[in-house]
C-alpha cells in the first residue's frame, strides 16, 4: 500500500517551542513538510515560519493563522499540541487561576485554533489533537488536567461527526509519560520535583510522539487513524507507574 505523500504539504504546529511540539515540527520538516510553528516564546521556535502565538488569546490566534497561512501559501496539516497542567494536588486544594489557565489553553485554545484553521485546510488535509492518557483514565491529584484532556477527546469525536464527508482526516494522540518541560511547568519551576516524575521509569521521548504523528499522516489516504494511545512500557495509566529504583 502506498504511503500518503506529505512532501510539499504545509503544517501549523502549536506549542512548537518545546517538547513534543518542537520534535514534531522537526520530524514533519524532515519529511518534507513546510512548517509554521507558534508559541509565546517565539525566540525558541526553529520552524521555517516562526510566529508568536498565545492560544488563550483570540486576537493572537487570528493574527497567527492569517500570517501562517499567508506565508505557507495554504494549509494542509494542523497539529494542536499547545497545552499544560498546573499543580498536582487533590481537587479540594484547587484554585481559580490554575483551573482557568488549563481549560483556556488545553480546551478553548485547541477549539479556537481548529475553528480558525478549518476554512483554510485543503482537501487532503489532516487535523491532529494532542490528547493524553489522562483523557482516557483519570488519575489522582490531576482533576483539572484530566477533565481538559477528556474534553479534547470528546471534541475530536464530535469534529469527526461534523466533518464527515469532507476530505480531511482527524486523529488524537493520547500520550503517556513523555519527558519534556511539561512537569517543570506543572510544578511551577521546581526542577527537582519535575525530575522525580520521570525517575526510574524509562519515559517516552518527544521523538516517540513525533513518530506517531508522522506515521498517522503518512498512512494511505483511505485510512483514518482515529486514536493513538502510547504509553511508556513502565506505566499502566497516568497514575500507575512501575519505578525501577
Ligand atoms: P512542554 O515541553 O512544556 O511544551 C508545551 C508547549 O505548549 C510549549 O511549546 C509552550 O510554548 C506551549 N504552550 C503552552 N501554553 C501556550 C499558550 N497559551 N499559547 C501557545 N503555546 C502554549 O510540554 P509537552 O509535554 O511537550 O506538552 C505538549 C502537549 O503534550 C500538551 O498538550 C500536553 O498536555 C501533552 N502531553 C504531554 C505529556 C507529557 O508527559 N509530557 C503526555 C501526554 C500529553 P510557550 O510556553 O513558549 O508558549
Amino acid at each position: 500500500m502506498a504511503e500518503y505523500d506529505i512532501r510539499g504539504k504545509t503544517a501549523i504546529v502549536t506549542g512548537a517551542s518545546s517538547g513534543i511540539g518542537r520534535a514534531t515540527a522537526k520530524a514533519l520538516a524532515a519529511a518534507g513538510v513546510r512548517v509554521a510553528g507558534g508559541a509565546r516564546r517565539v525566540d525558541r521556535l526553529e520552524t521555517e515560519v516562526a510566529l508568536e502565538l498565545d492560544v488563550t488569546e483570540p486576537a493572537s490566534c487570528s493574527r497567527f493563522v492569517d500570517e501562517a497561512v499567508e506565508q505557507l501559501g495554504g494549509l494542509d496539516i494542523l497539529f494542536n499540541n499547545a497545552g499544560l497542567a498546573l499543580g498536582r494536588y487533590p481537587f479540594d486544594e484547587s484554585n481559580e487561576e490554575d483551573e482557568a489557565a488549563v481549560f483556556a489553553t488545553n480546551v478553548n485554545g485547541l477549539v479556537r485554533m481548529t475553528r480558525l484553521c478549518l476554512p483554510h485546510i485543503r482537501a487532503g488535509g489532516h487535523i491532529l489533537n494532542m490528547g493524553s492518557v489522562a483523557g482516557r483514565q483519570a488519575y489522582e491529584k490531576g482533576a483539572t488536567y484530566v477533565a481538559s484532556k477528556f474534553a479534547v477527546r470528546g471534541f475530536t469525536y464530535a469534529l469527526r461527526e461534523d466533518l464527515l464527508g469532507r476530505p480531511v482526516r482527524i486523529t488524537t494522540v493520547d500520550g503517556g509519560l513523555v519527558e519534556t518541560e511539561f512537569s517543570i511547568v506543572r510544578f511551577k519551576g521546581d526542577t527537582e520535583q519535575a525530575a522525580s516524575v520521570y525517575k526510574g521509569i524509562d519515559p517516552l521521548t518527544p521523538d516517540d510522539i513525533a513518530d506517531c504523528v508522522v506515521w498517522a499522516v503518512t498512512r494511505p489516504w483511505h485510512v483514518n487513524v482515529d486514536e493513538i494511545v502510547v504509553k511508556a512500557r513502565n506505566q499502566a495509566s497516568g497514575g500507575r507507574i512501575f519505578r525501577d529504583t
